[in-house]
């Protein structure tokens, strides 16, 4: 089951040279990782060259290793100094593209404002079950990151000439960092396809990924380090393994927007372990991100037991208890998925 209105988006987006320039805001969710970024600002570099206003705004700010994309300059996080900017950007929108989310409840602030708004929405996204909020989508569930829908709507509409390198370069971000460099289940014949044509304009993918991952601030390394030794915890009977982090933890180490992001994947990787969590107090929510390996689904623990979704293998949710009672309420529903984690290999 998917959705590609591939043409339809082609008409709306298609011909500006004829006079039918649009001003386009694009958005992505909260916390924008490389894919969300990368796909947002591939998407815009595209529609500029196509001769479309377009300006890309965040529901939040995001790490500093994301900060070199071309076109990141031009970004606005979100914070409550932008609102009346953001506001009046949504009312000129002719055409609002949300990438990288599939329900409105993950751009926060500016959920009501999309929801509101006149302008033409256009989903491209690769999350389950989308919340039916926008006019036109490209959405395929199947596609390993959205800077691969975001590549597969440019080829389709015959555009693949106006790819160049700062487009590629932020395309590539987010189908490296979604497929795990490559190597998660998702990693498909046509995302080595997709790589290929990148790397054929010549970018740097090296540079790409030192910038992206080898890019930690000393605090980040040093919160870490407190984590691995302190806070990671395995609850071996569950093959289960999880972090969490008060606000004044995050504060003693100076965290900032981004540091805990990959975090929840050492706790994958420690031996025999199916399923890992992190619980992140955040002011007025706890943040939960879940992974797993093979079949059990998180995706399905999550958005039974915490207000969330994702995909199966990796999903995320809040909770308004505290963190200590958050805690507790997923010790308190393990012995349901007993069974299921350890059939898990
Ligand atoms: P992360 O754990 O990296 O924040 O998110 C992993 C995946 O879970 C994301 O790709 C996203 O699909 C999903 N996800 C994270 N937080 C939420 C949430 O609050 N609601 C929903 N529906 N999905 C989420
Ligand atoms: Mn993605």
């Amino acid at each position: 089951l998917f959705m590609q209105d591939i043409e339809a988006i082609g008409a709306v987006i298609g011909q500006p040279l004829s006079g039918a320039a649009q001003t386009v805001l694009i958005t992505t969710h909260q916390n924008p990782d490389a894919d969300a970024m990368g796909s947002s600002l591939g998407l815009a570099g595209y529609l500029r060259k196509k001769g479309h206003r377009v300006t890309v705004v965040t529901p939040t700010d995001y790490g500093q290793n994301l900060y070199w994309m071309p076109g990141n300059d031009d970004v606005i996080a979100f914070d409550e100094k932008v609102r009346v900017t953001v506001a009046q950007l949504m009312e000129e929108a002719d055409v609002i593209f949300c990438l990288d989310f599939s329900s409105l409840d993950r751009i926060r602030d500016l959920a009501p404002m999309v929801r509101q708004s006149r302008a033409r929405k256009i989903l491209i996204d690769h999350h389950l079950e989308p919340e039916a909020f926008a006019d036109l989508a490209l959405w395929d569930p199947s596609a390993a990151a959205t800077a691969e829908l975001v590549f597969r709507l440019i080829v389709q509409l015959g555009d693949k000439d106006l790819l160049d390198v700062p487009i590629a370069e932020c395309l590539y971000s987010g189908l490296m960092t979604d497929t795990g460099s490559f190597r998660h289940s998702n990693t498909t014949g046509d995302v080595h396809r997709m790589a290929a044509e990148l790397l054929d304009l010549k970018i740097d993918v090296s540079s790409i990924h030192r910038r992206i991952f080898d890019n930690v601030s000393l605090d980040k390394f040093r919160l870490l380090g407190y984590v691995l030794n302190e806070k990671l915890k395995v609850v071996p009977e569950y093959k289960f393994a999880y972090i969490t982090l008060t606000d004044a933890e995050l504060k003693q180490y100076r965290s900032k927007t981004g540091d805990t992001e990959g975090m929840v994947n050492y706790a994958l990787s420690v031996e025999g372990v199916v399923m890992a969590a992190i619980l992140i107090d955040r002011n007025d929510e706890i943040r939960l991100s879940f992974r797993s390996i093979g079949d059990f689904s998180v995706r399905e623990l999550v958005s039974k037991h915490f207000n969330g979704g994702g995909h199966r293998n990796a999903a995320g949710g809040r909770s308004k208890l505290s963190l200590a009672e958050t805690e507790k309420k997923l010790l308190t529903i393990l012995p349901q998925y007993q069974q299921q984690l350890l059939e898990t290999v």
